[in-house]
């Protein structure tokens, strides 16, 4: 999602100021430090309440501070996670769960894995080694970065093949258990687990696409044995091993090398408790079988909110004398947890494990969620009250470990039943006639009643458009100024009018370019917006929005997620009054231009008292609102931007169809109600697209946009190899993420590429994504060459305008 300035610096707490804000929470009256009941955290966010350390990152970056105020920003923030975490009374509070970067980079350090390219030459790894792996530097680019599993945290890429020497070249995780230790504070260290590290690393370049990846195991246990040594030395009583890929599809081999690798590290952990973690999904039988049977392991951490079934195996067959680390507080999202349902589910599995074997868990790292809701002054009581952020989930841990051993504090849990309660009768959640008309779509199928190249004729007919139709993707520069503007006028500063008249000269600057570069469907800008989902958000009702609920998305880049509460509605057109006045300017067809349900939907928290579809379906039907009233005010052309659908694809395969489906139907509700002269245009700013192309065909748009330039033959290959599209496509001509302006020859290549494999006629062509990051000085020449491009070609294929 989209980066915003912060509007305010803010300064840095010293670390006893966050206990403050981190302990009592309403209702509670829990401040231990005499006894510790079973619980557990399995990782928290590293950047701060206030996002301390992406300042601190940054500033150090731009050389604006030096390596020990980083430091000092650094050790701050752990000590003040720890302490709080003591203060509250858990058990098993981890470290090594802090991170620069990031957590996978982190382990790349730690043996020694850094590519040739950085010129690393031996010896503990420093900042400039670590932070050019992570961002690149002058003269080398970054590592590449991908997802988490389906969360919107991205990790750095291992690139692994026969020829890397591993070497324990970072010691991060034991100076942070010792760290701890000196502060008074025990820690269970926290390591990627080494199958999990191979898993998710991928062949260097100019490694064999087919190397086995697992076959480094045996090269890179002797430094987790180095590794684990030290940390016993140092007076570890536990470890923790992250083995996230144990809820993937895993086959027999990849299993199999769970069981290889711990009962090779066997003796070397022998004395320390040892648990491996597990999240984000449920765990397939034979995979909670290989767990259970692992070699020197003493401890299974399982993720109840998502894996369902999982507590079903554990029901059914869970090894004496092991302990369960039962996830039961979601780390997912912001609501808080259900106590009372959360106590019987862990006294039922307190009956099959054994009363001395259950430890409360969070479901996952509390990474994943927002830190404090202390810091949030704009939520009201009442919505505030069915909250928890990382802080208060770690009260909440407690709390149910302090009721399972019989000291049940009442206030805390009636105070919170209250809010369950509240949430569940709230009318400001339930809105019936909403959940009437979604209810009513499913089963149903929502499909334009007129077939795609018939559509495409009639559009034709009323748009007369050339061959090789060029277009934009949404916004335009957002600059310094134009961001002040909105600002103000949130904060009151600036009138209605004046804004509205500052709006409309920019967006005027921004039609004169594209009719001045002689570009085909023009867009408005997007100066309105700040970011693609929260605009929406804010208009729709069922949203709320929080000051500091940010959450790290990769480095130092944090996303602020609307929260969805309620049953959605959209009280009054959102987009018209804009793209009216933007159609106004011009004779040339103007795009609509709105965000996608599954993109809302899949950038937000969500609810959890209701399934994500039915979300999902209330959100295409405030959108369907919307595009009909586009219509209705002359916008012929309207674009439904699905940034985020393939980013929803569930972890297993065995869940990709039903997702997608509903997905896919959420998209065709917005716009089944429009006119066959209507043209609907979608976008996607991903290109791995292949496994999921038929999908993408049913969402029947006219037209999609889609980011290619980054790896085109990727793209292009699904067609290549026969799969038919007859709806008009534009695969990105250019990369918009980097400030280089391509050559009117390179991007003729690039449409010479794609007129091979696609037809004439549906071809599109754009750039990759919206412009917004960029710099007039650089969209200017970059659309100039790329419709000089176009100019070429047409006149080529003797169709010119
Ligand atoms: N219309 C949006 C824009 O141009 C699309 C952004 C996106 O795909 N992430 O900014
Ligand atoms: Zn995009």
């Amino acid at each position: 999602m989209e980066w915003t300035p912060p509007s305010e610096i803010v300064p840095l707490l010293p670390p006893c100021l966050f206990i403050s804000n981190l302990v009592p929470l309403s209702g509670s009256s829990s401040v231990h430090y005499g006894t510790k009941m079973a619980s557990h955290i399995v990782g928290y966010p590293r950047m701060g309440p206030k996002r301390e350390l992406k300042f601190a990152l940054e500033s150090f970056w731009d050389k604006k501070s030096s390596a020990e105020d980083l430091k000092k920003v650094a050790a701050d923030l752990r000590s003040s996670i720890w302490k709080q975490m003591s203060a509250v009374g858990i058990k098993y509070i981890p470290s090594n769960t802090f991170s620069y970067y990031d957590q996978v980079l982190d382990a790349t350090s730690m043996l020694g894995a850094v590519p040739p390219r950085y010129g690393w030459s031996g010896g503990e790894i420093g900042f400039d080694t670590y932070f050019s792996m992570a961002r690149g530097n002058a003269s080398v680019p970054a590592m590449e970065m991908t997802k988490w599993s389906d969360t919107n945290y991205h990790f750095i890429v291992p690139e692994l093949g026969p020829d890397v020497k591993f070497s324990y070249a970072s010691h991060k995780a034991v100076d942070e258990f010792k760290e701890a230790k000196a502060l008074g504070v025990n820690t269970v260290p926290v390591l990627i687990g080494p199958v999990s590290y191979l898993l998710l690393s991928k062949p260097a370049k100019g490694v064999e696409k087919t190397f086995s990846l697992l076959s480094l195991l045996p090269k890179i246990l002797p430094v987790y044995k180095e590794v684990i040594s030290e940390l016993k030395a140092a007076g570890a009583s536990w470890i923790q091993f992250d083995e996230p890929t144990l809820v993937m599809d895993l086959d027999s081999h990849q299993l199999g090398a769970f069981t290889t690798a711990y009962a090779d590290l066997e003796s070397t952990l022998s004395g320390l408790n040892v648990l491996i973690e597990t999240y984000f999904a449920d765990l397939t039988p034979e995979a909670y079988k290989t767990l259970t049977g692992l070699k020197g392991v003493t401890a299974y951490g399982l993720d109840l909110v998502r894996g369902t079934q999982t507590i079903e195996l554990v029901k059914k067959d869970f090894p004496k004398g092991k302990h369960l680390f039962a996830g039961v507080v979601d780390g997912r999202n912001i609501w808080a947890n259900d106590l009372a349902s959360s106590l019987s589910t862990l006294q039922a599995l307190e009956a099959v494990v054994g009363k001395d074997n259950l430890v409360v868990s969070t479901s996952c790292s509390l990474l994943h969620t927002a830190v404090d809701l202390v810091n949030e002054t704009k939520l009201d009581d009442e919505i505030k009250s069915w909250l928890a952020f990382a802080a208060q989930k770690v009260v909440e841990v407690n709390a149910l470990a302090k009721a399972l051993a019989g000291q049940k504090d009442e206030a805390f849990f009636s105070s919170n039943a209250a809010a369950q309660a509240s949430r569940k009768s709230s009318p400001r959640v339930t809105n019936e006639a909403v959940q009437k008309a979604a209810a009513a779509l499913k089963g149903s199928d929502h499909r334009r009643a007129t077939n795609v190249s018939a559509r495409l004729d009639a559009q034709q007919k009323k748009l007369s458009l050339p061959i090789l139709p060029t277009t934009t993707i949404g916004s335009f520069p957002q600059t310094v100024e134009l961001r002040k503007v909105r600002r103000e006028f949130k904060a009151n500063k600036v009138s209605e009018d004046d804004y509205v008249k500052a709006m409309k000269e920019e967006i005027k600057k921004v039609v004169d370019l594209q009719e001045e570069l002689d570009i085909d469907v023009l867009v408005h800008g997007e100066p309105e917006r700040n970011d693609m989902v929260e605009y929406f958000g804010e208009q729709l009702s069922g949203f709320a929005f929080t000051v500091n609920g940010w959450v790290q998305s990769y480095g130092s880049r944090c996303v602020k997620p609307p929260i969805i509460y309620g049953d959605v509605s959209r009280p009054k057109p959102m987009t018209v009054f804009w793209s009216s006045a933007a159609q106004s300017m011009t004779k040339r067809p103007m795009k609509g231009m709105l965000t996608g349900p599954v993109t809302i939907l899949n950038w937000s928290f969500v609810r959890n008292d209701q399934p994500r579809f039915e979300t999902c379906y209330q959100i295409a039907l405030a959108i369907k609102d919307e595009v009909e009233d586009l219509e209705k005010a002359s916008i012929n052309v309207i674009q439904i931007d699905e940034a985020a659908l393939r980013e929803g694809l569930p972890l297993r395969k065995s869940k990709h169809a039903f997702y997608l489906k509903w997905a896919v139907h959420s998209f065709r509700i917005t716009n089944c109600g429009v006119k066959d002269t209507t043209q609907i245009h979608t976008h996607m700013c991903y290109s791995n697209f292949n496994d999921i192309i038929h999908s993408i065909i049913d969402m029947d748009a006219d037209v999609i946009t889609i980011e290619n330039s980054r790896s085109d033959e990727k793209l292009l290959s699904v067609f290549r190899e026969g799969v038919k599209y007859g709806a008009g496509i534009g695969p990105g001509v250019y990369d918009i993420h980097s400030p280089r302006i391509p050559s009117t020859e390179e991007i003729a290549d690039r449409i010479n590429k794609m007129l091979a494999v696609l037809e004439t006629k549906i071809l599109w062509v754009n750039p990759d994504c919206g412009l917004k990051t960029r710099k007039y000085d650089e969209v200017k020449p970059a659309l100039n060459n790329m419709v000089a491009a176009v100019k070429q070609l047409r006149a080529k294929l003797g169709s010119a305008k």
